[in-house]
């Protein structure tokens, strides 16, 4: 393995998140790592990539501060380019900017944890539990656990909009689980504060699960926010299976595309099956590729007049 990927957070009081901020940025440059590290007062969030000897240091380096000592690190296989760049930024929420009216504190009200060993038991037992998947749907198209409810989120803001979806599951045993963990930590947290009391998170997110238990009871290919778009384990096994559709013809899929059109108004992140995507050449729908086609044909008559 050439490079590797780190996905982690911990929701910690930060009590000066500029100079923090400050610090792992020095780190990260001094360790080559590129990525997206978020921080706010109430932790930290990061994706980073970069040689395993490099990651590795990060990590022994992250863990000699007490506050990050019990940190998970989700290591995955890099390949050098998820990330253009290192990117550092303070944010007011490690998760979302725009859910602070929420009043979401994990370090108060969050879901008991469920480790991946035991979700595994507990499906294998048919054991009776409501797994609610707290990613967006665009996420969710490509990948997600048999039997699980999807919740109809564009953006983790949208957050209220599953309590109607779940009214019928009160006083039922939930389980919230999303990529890496630390979205469920509040959105547990979010169904605990209305009203349901039976609420558990899968601690370490999908990845953990697929990693343990690849092909089981995950369906198809994670989403990650990176430059792989998806990652799967053991997609040669002949138990992987594609969940995705292709958004033209309906074909299985799970590849994702950006429409050609920079001023594309329909959904620019689109899943699309290799024949559609030629015969399309690129564009997420006829509208898109017509109008800049006229553009193309206006440019051209314009410059052919001149
Ligand atoms: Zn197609
Ligand atoms: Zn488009």
């Amino acid at each position: 393995m050439n490079y590797q990927i780190l996905l982690y957070y911990k929701y910690i009081e930060i009590e000066n998140p500029a100079q923090f901020l400050a610090g792992q940025r020095e780190l990260c440059e001094k360790l080559n790592l590129k990525g997206r590290i978020l921080i706010a007062k109430e932790g930290i969030n990061g994706t980073l990539e970069g040689a395993p000897e490099d990651t590795e240091k990060y990590i022994e380096e992250m863990r000699k501060d007490l506050r990050f000592k019990d940190t998970h690190f989700k290591k995955s296989e890099g390949n050098g380019s998820a990330f253009p760049k290192l990117s550092i930024k303070l944010r007011d929420d490690i998760v979302s900017n725009h859910i602070k009216e929420l009043k979401l504190d994990p370090a108060k009200v969050t879901g008991k944890y469920l480790q991946p060993e035991e979700l595994h038991e507990w499906i294998k037992s048919g054991k009776r539990f409501f797994m609610i998947d707290m990613r967006n749907d665009y996420e969710t198209a490509v990948g997600f656990f048999k039997g699980s409810i999807l919740a109809p989120f564009e953006n983790f803001r949208d957050m209220p909009k599953i309590l109607p979806e779940i009214e019928h599951l009160r006083g039922e045993t939930i389980l919230t689980v999303c990529t890496g963990g630390v979205r469920c930590e509040k959105a547990s947290g979010f169904l605990l504060q209305n009203g349901f009391n039976d609420v558990y998170q899968l601690h370490g997110g999908i990845v953990s699960y697929m990693e343990k238990y690849p092909n089981e009871d995950f369906l198809g290919k994670l989403y990650v926010f990176d430059g792989r778009i998806t990652m799967g384990f053991n997609t040669e096994d002949p138990k992987h299976v594609v969940v995705g559709k292709c958004s033209k013809c309906g074909k299985p899929a799970d590849t994702y595309y950006d429409c050609k059109n920079v001023a594309c108004e329909g959904k620019r992140h689109f899943i699309s099956c290799e024949k559609c995507i030629e015969k399309s050449q690129g564009y997420c729908s006829v509208n898109c590729d017509s109008l800049s086609n006229r553009d193309e044909k206006l440019n051209y008559t314009s410059s052919g007049i001149a």
